[in-house]
């Protein structure tokens, strides 16, 4: 995912941290190169300008320049400050599935990885923390996005609400906490119907559906390779329905990264989960630390 951005910023302090003493002007000509590197990437410009203030404030004083390894300290600098965008300074949350059955609203355009991912996060919390699942489609317009939930269900081991034609989406929202309460889940996932682009039909339907069960998390997924449109979508879906997380899909392609370094800091939300593969044992936490030294090689 970081491929191109970490060659780029690689070249950039190889060459920082071989030079031995460093200048003022050092710092701010390396960051000059790590901004274009950010917005190559795609990342937003306004998170691109102030990322790039703020390590060249704490990199140019006498107790960086002047130290025994300048490049190394500026180096542990940025390092700290993509976390610092990454996740802002509370860090990524743990999902608030407590008081069963917890409900979790998975929202987002069709195509983005919803389905899948409900599946991953299910099988997730059944495997690592012995939670009773019960997934539930509310896709009432695609039979045969209903159709492979159920499917993913029986491969993953994860009950689903069983179909009922001609219910709304509300009214499959509130048997499936129903059938959560009375058959002990822990939780309960619902898998809202997605459209090619926002519309207000999608935005009115999510957001009754949010106000029938009130949900302790909603989570957007989201295509990663879309990089600053992904972040744009984020921002309409959190107006209108308010997102609790982002899961960033498709991390394992070939995106530049943009939408992982911009999303919280745009959006104020955090990424809870990033996407790798199509397999439902394919989803990994985000975990700021790893990412920001995987971005710096
Ligand atoms: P939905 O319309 O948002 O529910 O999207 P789906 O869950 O049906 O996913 C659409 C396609 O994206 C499927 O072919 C998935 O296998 C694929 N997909 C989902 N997440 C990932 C991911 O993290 N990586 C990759 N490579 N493919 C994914």
């Amino acid at each position: 995912m970081f491929e191109s951005l970490s060659d780029r910023l690689s070249g950039v302090f190889d060459r920082l941290t071989k030079q031995g003493a460093l200048t003022e002007d050092d710092v701010r000509t390396a960051m000059r190169e790590v901004r274009v590197a950010l917005l190559e990437a795609d990342v937003s410009l306004p998170v691109a300008r102030d990322f790039v203030k703020r390590v060249t404030a704490k990199a140019t004083g006498a107790a960086v320049t002047k130290s025994i390894t300048p490049g190394q300290q500026v180096v542990k600098i940025v390092h700290d400050e993509l976390k610092q965008i990454l996740a802002g300074e509370e860090g990524i949350p743990p999902l608030k599935i407590d008081n069963p059955p917890a409900p979790i609203l998975m929202v987002g355009l069709q195509g983005g990885g919803k389905t899948t991912t409900t599946g991953k996060i299910a099988k997730r919390l059944k495997d690592r923390e012995g939670k009773r699942v019960l997934m539930a489609s509310l896709d009432v317009n695609r039979p045969a996005a209903m159709e492979q939930l159920a499917i993913l269900g029986g491969q993953i081991g994860v009950d689903t609400l069983p179909i009922v034609p001609g219910q709304s989406p509300v009214d499959i929202a509130k048997r499936a906490k129903q059938q959560a309460s009375l058959g002990g889940y822990d939780v309960y996932m619902l898998d809202t119907a997605g459209r090619l682009q926002i519309d207000q039909v999608l935005m009115d339907e999510v957001a009754q559906v949010h106000a029938a069960v009130q949900p302790r998390e909603t989570l957007l997924v989201v295509d990663g390779l879309t990089g600053q449109v992904a972040v744009e979508v984020a921002e309409e879906f959190d107006a209108k329905v308010g997102v609790t997380g982002v899961v960033l899909t498709r991390m394992d392609g070939d995106g530049r990264g943009g939408a992982a370094l911009s999303m919280r800091a745009v959006t104020g939300k955090p990424i809870r989960f990033v996407g790798t593969g199509e397999k439902p044992d394919a989803l990994e936490t985000f975990d700021p630390d790893r990412i920001a030294g995987r971005i710096l090689g």
